[in-house]
Formats: structure tokens, sequence, C-alpha cells
């Protein structure tokens, strides 16, 4: 039988742990050994990372999307939903509005819109960094000579999320696409030189302990130097509108178990980790996680970037959202950071 304490001291010998220990991890559900192992991913964090937390600027600028992502509210099929596209000229200013108030990095998301050229997209990116500002791209499955070029325009970092290890489970959940492209875009997006970001959802229906386990090694195989975990929400308006949410508990297990396997790779509290509990992105930042993304996405559109319901920060201004932000930071005696927050293996270079 295996013991928590064994565990926890052959991790601290070796930094490693088997699927089985990690299974066993994301299985234990008494409240102070859960406690203890999202204290211990909270130390792992700052012996590697220190106090700073990273404000990322997120601005979701398209919700038109070619894709029937299972899960999504934005998948092709919601007829629903109002679509909107922000303009290159508006995309721009409410990003020069970030820079001012002092983000560092502005992330650039859609849903796949290929009304956006590549060469807009490139303008974009090239426009962004001028203004002193790291630049993210998540604009999902694309192809290799969209990449390269949105490299070559400055981007620094790519947001790709892979959402489950599980082939069928994949498969299910994005009917027009496999993991193994996306595994293959990822492996693109990496010998490109973009800094790698990817990552899952937590309680997926049909999805075991045994899988997000799968996922967290995925996660440490790829070497990472961003993972975003977050917490499944049913859509109404999708095939898994009445399936059950993942839970926070869970989210914060895997967060928790992945900051021990890449102790140096930036995790988000992510914003669905926000709108499933009020306090999910506090607790986030004290089981492992060390960026916060804000969304800057002008208020009149921000409700129609309805990936799942109940999405947190759904109508405060980006100053107000700053301030809790930096207010949130405070009281857990971290700081904002004012660098970039580049992958951390890169910055010490
Ligand atoms: N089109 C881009 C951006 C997708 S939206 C891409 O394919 O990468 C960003 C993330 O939102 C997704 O990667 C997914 O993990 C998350 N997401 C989408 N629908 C969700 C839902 N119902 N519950 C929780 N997270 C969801």
């Amino acid at each position: 039988m295996m013991v928590l304490q064994e565990i926890i001291n052959n991790y601290r010998a070796t930094g490693e742990l088997s699927h089985e220990e990690i299974v066993f991890l994301l299985g234990l559900e008494k409240p102070d050994e859960v406690g203890g192992l999202l204290a211990l991913a909270n130390e792992v964090r700052e012996k590697h990372l220190g106090p700073d937390v990273h404000l990322r600027g997120i601005i979701e600028f398209s919700n038109h999307c070619v894709r029937r992502c299972v899960y999504c509210g934005l998948c092709y099929g919601n007829r629903e939903l109002k679509r909107y596209r922000m303009h290159p000229h508006e995309i721009l200013d409410t990003a020069a509005g970030a820079v001012e108030m002092g983000f560092r990095t502005i992330v650039l998301q859609s849903g796949e819109d290929f009304h956006y050229t590549n060469d807009m997209i490139a303008y974009l990116v090239a426009a962004v960094k001028k203004m002193g500002a790291a630049v993210t791209l998540s604009l999902g499955d694309r192809p290799q000579a969209a990449y390269t070029s949105w490299k070559a325009a400055g981007a620094d970092r790519y947001l790709l999320k892979f959402e489950t290890s599980d082939t069928l489970l994949y498969r299910q959940l994005h009917p027009e696409s496999t993991l193994a492209r996306r595994l293959k875009n990822l492996t693109y997006l990496r010998d490109l030189g973009y800094q790698l970001g990817s990552g899952n959802m937590v309680g997926l229906p049909g999805q075991t302990i045994t899988s997000l386990a799968n996922d967290i090694l995925l996660m440490k195989e790829l070497s990472l130097d961003m993972a975003g975990i977050g917490p499944f929400l049913p859509h109404p308006a999708t095939p898994l509108g009445k399936a059950r949410a993942g839970t926070m508990e869970m989210t914060l297990k895997v967060l928790a178990v992945t900051r021990l396997l890449l102790p140096r790779t930036h995790l988000p509290a992510t914003t669905a980790l926000g709108s499933v509990q009020e306090d999910g992105r506090r607790a986030g930042l004290l089981a492992g996680a060390n960026v916060l993304m804000l969304n800057l996405t002008p208020v009149k559109y921000r409700a129609l970037y309805d990936i799942y319901p109940a999405k947190a920060e759904a109508t405060s201004k980006p100053q107000q959202l700053k301030e809790e932000a930096e207010k949130l930071v405070d009281e857990l005696g971290r700081r904002v950071s004012s660098g970039y927050g580049h992958a951390v293996k890169i910055e010490y270079q």
C-alpha cells in the first residue's frame, strides 16, 4: 500500500513522481492530506520562482470559429451566439491601453477565424511588439506557414492546450481533429522557437484520474513553459450542456501535482478556476500558480466570448481588474512582477 509520507519524501529526494504516485495524489480526499499536497506545491513554487506573480492581459478579439469542439460555446454549430470581430485598430487601441496600464504581456486569443489573414495577424503582432509588450498568441490549430510568419513578426509565445491526453476522448470532443495533430502542432511551435503553452481541462465527461495523471506526464514530456489547467464547465448550448462540471478540488490537485513535476513552468490560476468558485484564483495561487490572466476584451464584447457560462470578470473594466489582482497578490504577501515573465529557463540563460 502506498503511503503519502513516503511519496513526499521520495519526491523531495528525487523531484520525481511515478504515474502510480500521481494517481495516488490525485485520489487524496482527506482535507489535511489535500491541504498538505497544495502547501507542498506552494513551497515548490516559492523555492523556484519566488514571490513574483505575472499579470497577462488577454484580448479575445473574435468569437467566430470554424471548429465544432463539443464543450465550447463558440463552436460552429451554436447559432444562438451573436458573433463579433474586433477591427485591427480596435485590437491595437485595446493593447496600447493595456501597455500604458503596465501590462508587459498581451495575449491575443480568438476562435479559429480565418477572416484575419496570416498577414493581418503578423501585422498585429509586430505592432504590439513595437509598443514594448511581449506577445502570446492563442489562435488554435493553424497552418504551419501561419505559425512561421507570426514568429517572424515577433510573437514570443503560443498557447495551444491539448485539453486531454486521452486519444479517444480527444476525438470525441473534437470531431474534426486528432490529438496527434495537436501534438504535432505543439512540436512545430516549439521547434520554431515559441515559448510553449499548453494544458488541459479537468473533470471532462469520461475523464479518469488515470487519464489526468497522463495529462500531467504529457505536460512534463513537452517541458512546457506555461500550462493552463482549468475545470471543464458545461455550456448549455453544447452537446455537453447537461454534463457535470469539473470541481475546484480536483483542479487544484492537478495544478499542485503539475507544480511538483514542473517547478519552473508558468502556471496561471485560470479564469475558469475563478468561475467555478469565487475564491478559485486565490486558491490556485496558493496551490502552485504564479500567473494571473486578466480579461481586457472591451466590455461590450466580453459576454459574447462565451466559451463557458458564468465566466469570471464579465463586466469589470481593465483598471479595476488590475487593481483587484494587485490587491489579491498583495494580500498573499506576494508581488506583481515588473518583468515580461518569459520562460524561466530562457530568462536565466
Ligand atoms: N481557439 C483557441 C482558443 C480556445 S478557447 C484554441 O483552440 O486554442 C481557450 C480555452 O478555453 C481552450 O483551450 C479550453 O481549454 C477552454 N475551454 C473551452 N471551452 C471550455 C469549457 N466549456 N469549460 C472549460 N474550459 C473551456
